[in-house]
């Protein structure tokens, strides 16, 4: 097998017992991420002049503010902000009207509603929406797993034993397997698409079947009649099914 730095963590990935092994390297950049972020990065001012543009994802500040270097977040806001202000001031003072009723900007605000084309020309919401959608975190990790993606489908295409990892695997969250038949059939040729959907299509539809099941037990276990009975796979259901249907 052909490695090289993307290779490992996939394949390591696909060892582990998990209802989706995309799920599980997602999390681990995320936890890298968050961890560079909140090291000394925040003192380079290239990725700071980035951050002050876009800023993060609630999500991600939600995941950052859990971490303890309050003072690191707290100097990544405060120039976010300062950004913010000073933009927002240039695009006010050279808008004038704004607040002017008569004003073409007021009228796209009226207008907006039946004319969608038109809904995006009010300069703040452009602005705001922008930073508000931006992510530097979010930006970061996509860049590192759309490698992963090409990598496994590499390792699909040139390595059995890769392919006998899969199989034997739990399939995948919805969203990671919705992702896979997208990107396979872009990476794949015909006859390898055709393999690729035969191998996973019944993995995932098998293990779809086995969640809801381990939740029946889950839910059987509730009525006094079956109080006493193993628990089976089941005690951890809910986590489990989370996991597989919002990638949560
Ligand atoms: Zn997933
Ligand atoms: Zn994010």
């Amino acid at each position: 097998m052909k490695e090289n730095i993307y290779t490992i963590p996939v394949i390591d990935t696909f060892k582990e017992d998990t209802e989706c092994p995309l799920c599980h390297l997602y999390m681990k950049l995320e936890k890298e991420s968050i961890d560079f972020m909140l090291g000394p990065s925040y003192m380079e001012d290239d990725i700071r002049m980035e951050t002050n543009k876009i800023g993060f994802c609630s999500h991600h500040y939600g995941k950052m503010y859990e971490e303890k270097n309050r003072l690191g977040l707290a100097l990544m806001l405060h120039t976010h902000l300062e950004e913010i202000n000073k933009n927002l001031s240039k695009i006010i003072s050279s808008n004038k009207d704004l607040n002017s009723k008569s004003s073409s900007i007021f009228n796209v605000f009226k207008t907006g509603k039946n004319n969608p084309s038109t809904k995006n020309e009010n300069p703040i919401s452009s602005y705001l929406n922008k930073v508000y959608e931006g992510c530097y975190i979010c930006n970061k990790i996509d860049n590192t797993f759309k490698r992963y993606i090409d990598t496994f489908f590499y390792l699909w295409k040139s390595d059995e034993s890769f392919v006998s990892l899969v199989s034997e695997g739990k399939g995948f969250c919805l969203k990671h397997f919705s992702l896979l038949l997208e990107k396979g059939s872009q990476l794949l040729n015909k006859n390898q698409y055709t393999h690729f959907t035969q191998i996973v299509i019944p993995i995932q539809q098998k293990n779809l079947k086995r969640i809801e099941e381990e939740l029946d037990w889950f839910i059987q276990k509730f009525d006094y009649r079956f109080k006493d009975e193993p628990w089976g796979n089941s005690k951890d259901a809910i986590p489990r099914s989370l996991l597989k249907i919002a990638s949560l």
